[in-house]
């Protein structure tokens, strides 16, 4: 037995024409697990018996098992079970008019960002294709009628870093024959990847979907003390980079900042962050996020106060700039909060 949510379009016509199914027998069973989310090939009723007993014994779709929900006042934590034992945890963010779902897609993550509760435990694995697309899958069922119309990739762990898989996930949210997402409601949230997003720009797939990239300090040494992946991927090449990634004109490239009290938001972080930023305004969007605790780390949030003087500087400097008060933290399914806190 496989799994069936790796194969694209193109992919499982291959096989079903060598199996001797009809041309459009792959776009039909497509359409029962993106559109309708049907999962189960017994109840795909337009499909020949002796077919879809076939098609039972071949293909699994889903490769995680649910464990439990954890719902909170705008958000609700999904925990899931890998086959080889691990926890892997999912958030759908309910915003006022759509239902937003932060997948993850590595168990733990290399990155080790010093403010960030998912890099205590190291990597485990990245997670494969079938079960970044059985996050939404699973709790797309659990949510319908509703429909899910945003992705982020800022769960667990970096996106880029798994980008073969990440990259065949999003090929499934976004295709027409797929779940059929709209490209500006899918974002990669990445550490800043130089060579990854490079990658990325290139990329059919991936390049004009949203990039949001975490800064997290305006200074090269400050960056490197809170990420030490900047150490070989320099803060001034990461924003040259992003300077001349080939977005259409009027899209922007959202710059993360995490606020963390006495770090880095100060009032010079915020200049410096607009110098760096200079006159390519127009490209960029940046994001405050107040830091959120973790009993295990030793950092703060800063006061609102604080925050929106940031955010006052940035905006004096002709910076577009938001604050996002993070949803979801009573789960601790806040960005950089997803762990295995059930397993610790
Ligand atoms: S913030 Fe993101 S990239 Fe950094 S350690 Fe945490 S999960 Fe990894």
């Amino acid at each position: 037995m496989e799994y069936i949510t790796p194969y694209n379009l193109d992919e499982l016509r291959v096989l079903t024409s060598k199996w001797g199914m009809p041309g459009y027998r792959a776009l039909q069973i497509m359409g029962w697990i993106y559109k309708k989310f049907q999962t189960d090939f017994e109840l795909m009723t337009d499909i020949s018996k002796e077919e879809r007993k076939f098609l039972k014994e071949k293909f699994l779709v889903h490769a995680l098992e649910f464990q439990k929900e954890i719902p909170a006042e705008d958000s609700t934590k999904y925990l899931f079970k890998t086959k080889d034992g691990h926890t892997v945890e999912t958030v759908l963010i309910r915003e006022r008019d759509h239902l937003t779902l932060c997948v993850s897609s590595q168990i733990g993550c290399a990155v080790g960002c010093k403010f960030c509760a998912t890099a205590i435990d190291g990597l485990v694995r990245n997670l494969k294709t079938e079960e970044i697309i059985d996050q939404f899958l699973q709790v797309q069922r659990r949510v319908m009628p509703q429909r899910i119309r945003n992705v982020v990739f800022m769960g667990m762990g970096e996106p880029l870093a798994n980008y073969e898989n990440v990259r065949k996930a999003v090929e499934i949210m976004v295709s027409p024959w797929g779940i059929d997402l709209s490209k500006r409601r899918v974002s990669i949230s990445t550490s800043g990847l130089i060579a990854q997003i490079k990658r990325m720009s290139k990329d059919p797939i991936l390049r004009d979907i949203n990039l949001a990239v975490s800064i997290n300090a305006p200074y090269e040494k400050l960056r490197e003390t809170l990420m030490p992946i900047s150490k070989t991927n320099g803060l001034l090449e990461l924003i040259q980079t992003l300077k001349d990634y080939p977005y259409p004109k009027g899209r922007r490239i959202m710059l993360e900042y995490v606020l963390i009290k006495g770090i880095n938001d100060t009032k010079e972080c915020a200049v410096a962050l607009g110098r760096l930023i200079g006159r390519h305004k127009n490209k960029f969007k940046v994001n405050l996020i107040p830091y959120n605790p973790d009993p295990d780390l030793p950092y703060e949030r800063p006061q609102l106060a604080q925050v929106y003087e940031f955010q006052k500087i940035l905006w004096s400097m002709g910076i577009s700039t938001f604050v996002r008060l993070s949803k979801g933290i009573s789960v601790f399914g806040a960005c950089g909060q997803l762990r295995k806190r059930e397993m610790v």
